[in-house]
């Protein structure tokens, strides 16, 4: 199911052309660590706000970006929750530049997206802690951390045309990477949470994403070639629909294991040949397969 053209309250260009100072906040590569974790280690270390500079040399465009900003803290207002208000944000993407997200493109597009609007109403305090949490279905929406971390890698520092990503959940991530992407392609295979991200993403008019309805795990034919894709969920192997369907030189970014898990980034490097890299630690809900 293809969603209708939305336009996300900041243009790809605000994106791209922005470079915030993040680098007086940068350290070490984190731990990735449980939600609980997370939870309890920020409530005890509330970070203290990091202030972006302005960009100097390339200012994003004013009247679009000033029009969008005014479109999110419109459509934040009417919560009026010091909670979620765009200094909780920008705290939040502070603290994912210290624990080693060095990417600026990923860190202001991290900046730009109201996370509180993607989940529940009743959770939208601890919307900007770095935790993962429920948003129904057994499925959860990933830590601010771990999606910012595994676009990065995804990334690369290049552009990227066209993206998917295995597992939209609420559509937070979805959101994120279509700040980002020219073209984004997110599939989910629990009906209630498709129709949820979709009721999230509305206001926001995203028109370079389309929601899919389906089983991830055999990806998109139609859409491919991919030059990236994202699994938000773990299986003990990548299905191998995905790795057909990266473009030469795309690259996958996947969880893969059971209990124990870790971030795997995967290249095509030619028709016939992948290369396969572990990097760090990580916990995700199952990669199943099928619909429901
Ligand atoms: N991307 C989300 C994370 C969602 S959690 C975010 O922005 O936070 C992972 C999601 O993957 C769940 O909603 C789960 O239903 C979905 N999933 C698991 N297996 C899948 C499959 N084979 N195809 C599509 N979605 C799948």
């Amino acid at each position: 199911m293809t969603d209708k053209p939305r336009s996300f309250p900041l243009p790809l260009s605000s994106v791209v052309d922005q470079k915030p100072s993040y680098a007086s906040v940068r350290g070490p590569v984190a731990t990735p660590q449980t939600a609980t974790q997370n939870a309890t280690q920020n409530a005890r270390s509330a970070q203290p706000y990091v202030a972006r500079q302005a960009p100097a040399a390339a200012p994003a465009p004013l009247r679009g970006a000033q029009a969008e900003r005014d479109q999110i803290a419109a459509a934040a207002a009417p919560r009026q929750n010091p909670l979620v208000s765009e200094a909780v944000r920008r705290a939040m993407v502070a603290r994912v530049a210290k624990q080693g997200v060095k990417d600026s493109v990923v860190l202001s597009a991290l900046d730009r997206v109201p996370r509180h609007h993607f989940i529940d109403e009743a959770l939208a305090a601890q919307a900007y802690i770095d935790a993962s949490l429920p948003i129904g279905h057994h499925q959860t929406i990933s830590q601010p951390y771990i999606v910012a971390r595994m676009i990065e890698v995804m990334r690369n520092g290049g552009q990227l045309k066209r993206v998917l990503e295995i597992g939209t959940g609420c559509g937070y991530q979805a959101a994120v990477l279509a700040c980002i992407a020219q073209d984004v392609y997110s599939i989910e295979r629990i009906k209630p949470l498709h129709e949820l991200a979709k009721a999230n993403l509305r206001p926001m008019r995203v028109p370079n994403l389309r929601l899919h309805y389906g089983d991830g795990m055999l990806g998109l034919p139609q859409a491919a070639p991919f030059d990236g894709i994202i699994l938000a969920a773990a299986g003990m192997d990548v299905p191998q629909a995905l790795l057909e369907q990266l473009a030469i030189g795309g690259r996958l970014v996947a969880p893969v294991g059971g209990r124990t898990q870790h971030l795997h980034l995967v290249t095509r490097v030619a028709k016939a040949e992948w290369t396969s890299e572990a990097l760090e630690d990580c916990h995700f809900v199952p990669l199943r397969p099928g619909t429901v």
